[in-house]
């Protein structure tokens, strides 16, 4: 009991201290107008009031009110305000953790404009100084803590894939010199890498080399720090996702690299790029840009050669709610997909609008959820169906898993590829 005490009294401190009065307008601002409601997949897929995103600013409003205002304090039931106790505790994990993707669409549709995944990001952070983020995905933030990226790969593995990519990209552009190079000092680009990549979708890593050879960069990817995600961002745990943050920007000065590529991945995009700065308290004195951003700036410039015939399927655009949303880069997808593929169709909607792949916030980690995640997928798989397109494109390789699993789960008949994939199925060589 003292336990939880101690605990609880951790996850309060982080209402009554906040770091600064971001929060404490958020958490006093909701007018209850019910509008974000059809903005979240949760509520629109089960109907159940209590996904509706206001509720989720709720239960951490009611916590602030109980234990940080004088009414709350002395006259509790007058507020309405709520006790932190074991049941207040669960309800936050089951609709914090379990009922959010972190997606912003909410935050995009509030009449007033509260953060409310800024709002439901504190309550995990609260559940994380009382150690109560699911297992399945702390699981994850330990093993890049421990091991250096996320899936645990040893480097001797991770060498090995990249010898044989290697091999395969001489065959594929005829060039005994063509390399994937590593650990490079003074290139222009660092690449990094979705652990994903060299574990289960090789061909992605293949794609990007291709494209790098194209245009004849200058680049390296590092054995010592390619992971491209934070976790520690989605369990809200700073320490963590210091530690994290900290590896890549010590390998970019180490390696002596011009500019930071950060692999397709929408959560890592933003947590190096927009985050890491605010965690490390640094201004960062190279590039930080995205592999979107890199490939259209290939395009535009003509460093790399295209001929769009060479796609010539009907191909749609998922946006990782982390890139658009969260992230800024909208247009230069749609750039891509149009000076590289021959059919291409948007998803109504599209765009910062668009919604969530469902498998965002570290859903996809957290197994107990699977059921849930797949519920609330069947926007996704409409949003697919009606385009009529033979395959999705996605620059994001947490979207890249979860679509796949949408195809399997409703038939839909569609390949998943990355935006470096297609533009390097469209590559001329010269
Ligand atoms: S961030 Fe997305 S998933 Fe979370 S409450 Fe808002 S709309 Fe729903
Ligand atoms: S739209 Fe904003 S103000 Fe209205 S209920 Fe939702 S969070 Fe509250």
């Amino acid at each position: 009991m003292d336990n939880f005490k101690n605990k609880k009294d951790k996850a309060i401190r982080i209402l009554s201290e906040p770091k600064d009065s971001k929060l404490i307008t958020h958490l006093n601002s909701c007018v209850h107008c019910g509008l974000c409601a059809e903005s979240c997949m949760y509520y629109l897929a089960t109907n159940d009031e209590k996904y509706i995103p206001a509720k989720k600013v709720d239960i951490i409003s009611s916590i602030y009110q109980r234990y940080c205002t004088f009414t709350g304090k002395y006259f509790p039931v007058l507020t309405g305000s709520k006790e932190l106790d074991e049941e207040t505790k669960d309800e936050m994990i089951d609709l914090l953790f379990g009922a959010c993707t972190l997606c912003g669409r909410c935050t995009k549709h509030c009449s007033i404009g509260v953060d409310i995944s800024y709002v439901v990001r504190t309550g995990r952070q609260m559940l994380s100084e009382m150690d109560m983020v699911p297992a399945t995905l702390q699981s994850t933030v330990n093993a890049a803590v421990q091991t250096g990226n996320n899936m645990s790969i040893p480097t001797e593995e991770f060498t090995d894939t990249l010898a044989w990519l290697e091999d395969e990209l001489k065959n594929e552009v005829n060039d005994p010199m063509a390399a994937i190079p590593l650990n490079v000092t003074n290139t222009n680009i660092l690449y990094t890498l979705n652990p994903r990549e060299p574990k289960f979708f090789p061909l992605s890593i293949s794609a990007m080399a291709k494209v790098f050879y194209a245009a004849k960069e200058s680049w390296t990817l590092s054995t010592i720090m390619y992971d491209v995600t934070n976790y520690a961002y989605f369990t809200s745990n700073n320490e963590e996702a210091i530690i994290i943050a900290q590896r890549l920007y010590d390998e970019m000065l180490n390696l002596n690299s011009n500019r930071c590529i950060l692999a397709e991945c929408g959560h890592g995009s933003r947590a190096f790029r927009w985050e890491a700065p605010n965690y490390l308290r640094k201004k960062f004195p190279f590039e930080v840009i995205t592999a979107v951003e890199l490939l259209a700036e290939y395009i535009s410039s003509g460093r790399i050669k295209l001929d769009k015939e060479l796609n010539k399927e009907v191909m749609t655009l998922h946006d990782p709610c982390n890139l658009v949303r969260e992230g800024g880069v909208i247009e230069q997808q749609r750039y891509i997909m149009k000076n590289t593929v021959c059919n291409f169709v948007e998803m109504t909607p599209h765009g910062t609008e668009n919604f969530c792949c469902g498998g965002g916030g570290g859903q996809l980690a957290m197994s107990e959820y699977n059921e849930r995640r797949m519920k609330i997928a069947e926007i996704k798989a409409e949003q697919i169906r009606r385009t009529g397109a033979k395959v999705v494109v996605t620059p994001c390789h947490n979207c890249v898993d979860q679509l796949m699993q949408i195809d399997n789960k409703f038939k839909l008949g569609v390949k998943i590829k990355t935006l470096a994939e297609i533009v390097a199925d469209a590559i001329i060589l010269e």
